[in-house]
């Protein structure tokens, strides 16, 4: 007998409540797999109740995975158990996922587990990672940011609550024209796309550009999520090799003279990995060679506003009156990534087919994060907080150079001092005792930074050691700097 009870007060249909008193039996293993559950003329007699609503409720329970039915026997309860601690157990399912993912996707997906170890996760507490372009917490202008998105719901209502405009929040492209005018860059509103975050809007560029085995020129080294990217769609990656002063201006002329690639991808200003900003004159000489062979270019602008020391440089697409460059920009390397805003601005033509792009994929940015940023930069906190990070980050870098001077001997690396944003790069000689793993001598010395490695498209030429400085305080930067010392001790010191 079935020990259900049947409210005829409760505001519930007497089927649900035999639905839900079978559901938590199951559940409680008060029944179990396969048991025989009654007919529904005897459980109807039971509770006195129609044969109907029992019957209706054993449909229910049947098409939500419950029991099993079986015309002429009684109900059972399905070994819903089974499915469940399969999956638990690592037992393979039916499906080869790796084989019924494109070739394209299945790529991807390797590229994502050889970065898995150092990307996303948090180094353990007594490790110093220069590894993440992650952010440092403790800087988060947390309460402001808060207040303002709740006057942001305040202000806009419901209005934030639809999809809202494909191309992004009016008031935000608006605010963000006039604060590209401030870099020199003459754009308006509907010049400008908002993203969900830079990477998305690199994706975007390259998403419109893709096309089977379609070049694409980058510098080399370039952003370690560039060639998984363009390899994914396709698109194949052409490397110019970067000097102290930027991309080889020769060599892409060269380039661009052979094969005519779909677009020129760089990073004028603190370029990852390297830190390297370009000057007036390379600028100007990239910006006409890609002018004269009409050739996009998509320029990344992801730490423009960390220039905390030295003479500004004006963005490429500053320069551009024939509007062949599509730029790039981010708020999460001044402010905080967890927002995943940035946008892209270039000729309107462009935008306009960025937003098809985006339309049919993520249908628009999320429309109350806009709305609070937008806040946070009409309320004037953005400035406030970039001033903060500047003074902070001038302090940390000149920290970082101070103890790359003090404990790391010239005959061991030689280093890049960018004048802005997080990133300086380490070229190590070739060391006496080489290790047979960089990452493993270094977690031994309980200190971690990304390897040349993913930087390069092929085999990396040489040692490098990218050190991220942004998630770090100065106490942290010259602990962290010892330890890599002493790594670099070991390998270098003769056995
Ligand atoms: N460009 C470069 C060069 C980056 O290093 C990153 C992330 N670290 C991005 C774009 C993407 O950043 P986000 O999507 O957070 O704006």
């Amino acid at each position: 007998m079935l020990l259900l009870t049947i409210d005829e007060r409760s505001p519930q249909p007497i089927y649900q409540q035999i639905i839900a008193g079978v559901r938590d039996m199951i559940a409680g293993r008060v029944l179990l797999p396969g048991e025989k559950l009654p007919s529904t003329r005897r459980l109807a007699d039971q509770l006195a109740i129609h044969r109907s609503t029992v019957a209706t409720a054993y449909q229910e329970l049947w098409a939500l995975g419950f029991i099993d039915l079986s015309p002429g026997s009684c109900p059972r309860v399905r070994d819903r158990m089974q499915m469940a601690t399969a999956a638990d157990s690592g037992e393979k399912g039916l499906i080869d996922w790796q084989a019924a993912a494109s070739p394209a996707a299945a790529a991807l997906w390797q590229a994502h587990r050889r970065l898995a170890p150092s990307a996303g996760r948090e180094a353990a507490p007594a490790v110093i990672s220069f590894a993440s372009l992650d952010m440092d917490r403790r800087l988060f202008p947390l309460e402001s940011f808060r207040a303002c998105l709740d006057r942001a719901l305040k202000n806009h209502g419901d209005a934030l609550l639809g999809y809202g405009a494909r191309a992004g929040f009016p008031p935000l492209r608006e605010y963000l024209a006039r604060r590209l005018q401030s870099h020199g860059i003459a754009v308006t509103a509907d010049e400008i796309l908002i993203t969900n975050g830079s990477q998305h809007g690199l994706d975007l560029v390259f998403r419109m550009l893709a096309a089977p085995g379609r070049a694409v020129a980058v510098e080399s080294p370039t952003y370690n999520y560039i060639f998984p990217l363009l390899r994914f769609y396709g698109l194949k990656p052409v490397e110019i090799p970067l000097r102290e002063g930027g991309m080889d201006l020769d060599a892409l002329a060269a380039t661009l003279a052979g094969e005519r690639p779909a677009l020129v991808y760089t990073m004028p200003t603190f370029q990852n990995p390297t830190g390297i900003t370009t000057g007036q004159a390379h600028r100007e000489r990239l910006l006409s060679l890609c002018e004269a062979h009409r050739i996009p270019i998509l320029e990344d602008g992801f730490e423009e506003e960390m220039k905390y020391s030295g003479r500004v440089v004006l963005p490429v697409k500053s320069m551009d009156k024939r509007h062949l460059v599509i730029y790039c920009g981010t708020f999460s390397k001044v402010l905080f990534p967890g927002v995943r805003i940035g946008w892209l601005a270039a000729e309107r033509e462009c935008v306009e087919r960025l937003v098809a792009i985006h339309r049919f994929s993520e249908i628009a940015p999320s429309t109350i994060l806009q709305a609070a940023i937008h806040e946070f930069c009409h309320s004037g906190h953005y400035d406030r907080h970039i001033g903060k990070m500047h003074r902070a980050y001038r302090k940390r870098m000149q920290a970082t150079v101070r103890a790359l001077h003090r404990h790391i001997a010239p005959e061991w690396a030689e280093w890049t001092e960018p004048s802005g944003g997080f990133l300086i790069w380490l070229r190590l000689k070739p060391p006496p005792r080489p290790p047979a793993d960089w990452q493993a001598l270094l977690a031994v010395h309980g200190v971690e930074a990304a390897t040349g490695a993913g930087f390069f498209c092929g085999e990396t030429p040489g040692t490098y050691l990218r050190l991220s400085i942004s998630p770090l305080d100065e106490t942290e930067i010259s602990d962290g700097i010892r330890r890599l010392a002493a790594a670099l001790r070991e390998a270098y010191t003769p056995g």
